[in-house]
């Protein structure tokens, strides 16, 4: 029987529109942006000046002395023309490093396969650092930092989240229908560097054909569970109890539940960086929508530029209403198109309606929908008036900081709320401050 979590919501995922299209390459722009923003934890500082040479492949950011924190490689071989700052997909300018692509993709030298089986659980996990492997279901938590639990913590579950629940995404459905062997192989590293004997893969039922798939494919020590379909399935906390039967505590990481998760795109690039050296400079990016000529699997160099990308789809029928980086529910609206690919661009959506409940003035009628589906036990109502009212301790008395910024409340708020825009926002600001405040 197929596992799930309690609460959620069954919304229409309209997969279908690139499901069935297998990944293809996508060409190189021919200047490629490198935020220097790209993971959760401290920023990194360039390593190349402009006017320098690189190759596909080459570090040109890092912070070698911090520990959350992971390096930036080109993805393209040319020169550095400038580093300035640029709009990111977050919205804000930041500082990026441009690069001219020479087409000719000349790899560096320094790229050397590694066997993970004559290496310790610390190698394994520094070649995973070096290779600035994040989180790219779109958090971008530093995957070696996931990888280092501390000493009290003792793992006992290692799951590849293939649940891929946000509407509209097929990049996890794909890879696992055309390299579910990489897939394996990376969990397999990772079992590995944790010390684990077994290891599983979540995958909800909407993907029937990647289940066959990946349980042909997998050894005996690897489960395939089958998931609900059902949002936020894939949200780690719903993930590790749907599969786990395990809490992890307020305020508490999967690590807390002796739990780790990884997203499929990243336990495929660990295998591609042991298996070939390269470390992390592309990714899958599913263009859908009903604005595209031709929606696409795409597999992006990072730093190529979204206008590239919209060309290659034939780009659009009918004028978009709204461009969003990521998945409807917790991607995020993009203001120009002059913005390009990083580590955790999921998808590009180019939607003609906007799907938005948000007015100025609008009002909670108080009907309860929010905190009945709420999957994190939460009173989004109460938490989106202490964010607007900017009362951050009763926020956080109320658990904000548990919220998964998934998305439910606003989507299904009929009193044109929305609730997440404001508790996002709240839960930076609370977060900045204890940080300020750490310092
Ligand atoms: S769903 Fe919207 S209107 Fe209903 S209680 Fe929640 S915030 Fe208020
Ligand atoms: S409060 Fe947070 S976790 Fe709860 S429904 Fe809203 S976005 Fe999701």
């Amino acid at each position: 029987m197929a596992k799930t979590f309690k609460g959620g919501l069954h919304i229409d995922d309209h997969k279908s529109i690139t499901a069935s299209i297998p990944i293809s390459f996508a060409e190189g722009s021919d200047i490629h942006v490198f935020p220097l923003q790209q993971h959760i934890g401290a920023p990194i500082e360039p390593v190349v000046k402009v006017g320098d040479s690189v190759k596909v492949g080459d570090l040109i950011a890092d912070n070698p002395e911090a520990f959350m924190c992971v390096p930036l490689h080109s993805s393209v071989s040319g020169v550095v023309k400038a580093i300035e700052p640029r709009v990111h997909t977050s919205g804000a300018k930041v500082t990026s490093i441009i690069i001219e692509n020479d087409k000719l993709y000349e790899k560096s030298e320094n790229l050397l396969p590694k066997n993970p089986d004559n290496m310790t659980s610390q190698e394994i996990i520094k070649v995973i650092r070096d290779a600035g492997i994040i989180g790219m279901g779109g958090a971008g938590f530093p995957t070696h930092v996931k990888l280092s639990p501390s000493a009290d913590k003792k793992i006992t579950h290692v799951i590849v989240n293939g649940a891929e629940c946000e509407p509209y995404l097929t990049s996890d459905h794909r890879r696992l229908l055309e390299i579910p062997e990489t897939v394996i192989d990376g969990l397999q590293i990772v079992m590995k560097a944790l010390n684990l004997k077994e290891g599983y893969i979540g995958i909800e039922l909407n993907k029937k054909d990647a289940i066959e798939v990946i349980k042909k494919h997998a050894p005996e020590n690897i489960k395939i569970v089958s998931l609900k379909t059902k949002y936020p399935q894939g949200a780690e906390k719903q993930l590790i109890y749907a599969i786990c039967g395990k809490q992890v505590p307020s305020g508490g990481l999967p690590a807390d539940a002796g739990v780790i998760v990884l997203n499929v795109d990243t336990v495929t690039q660990i295998s591609k960086t042991f298996r070939t050296g390269m470390p992390l400079i592309e990714r899958i990016v599913t263009m859908s929508g009903d604005c595209f000529n031709e929606p696409k699997n795409l597999l992006v160099r990072m730093g190529t530029s979204f206008n590239d990308l919209i060309n290659i789809c034939g780009g659009f029928s009918k004028q978009p209403q709204k461009l969003i980086s990521g998945g409807p529910m917790m991607g995020i609206a993009q203001y120009t198109t002059d913005v390009h690919v990083i580590k955790t661009t999921s998808a590009i959506l180019a939607l003609s309606d906007t799907g938005d409940t948000f007015e100025n003035g609008s009002v909670c009628i108080r009907c309860g929908k929010c905190v009945e589906k709420c999957p994190m036990k939460l009173m989004p109502l109460y938490l989106n008036k202490f964010a607007r009212k900017e009362d951050f301790e009763s926020a956080v008395k109320y658990n904000i900081l548990d919220c998964i910024e998934c998305g439910i409340c606003s989507y299904l708020c009929p009193g044109l709320q929305s609730p997440l825009v404001n508790i996002r926002l709240a839960k930076q600001k609370i977060i900045e401050h204890r940080r300020k405040n750490q310092k």
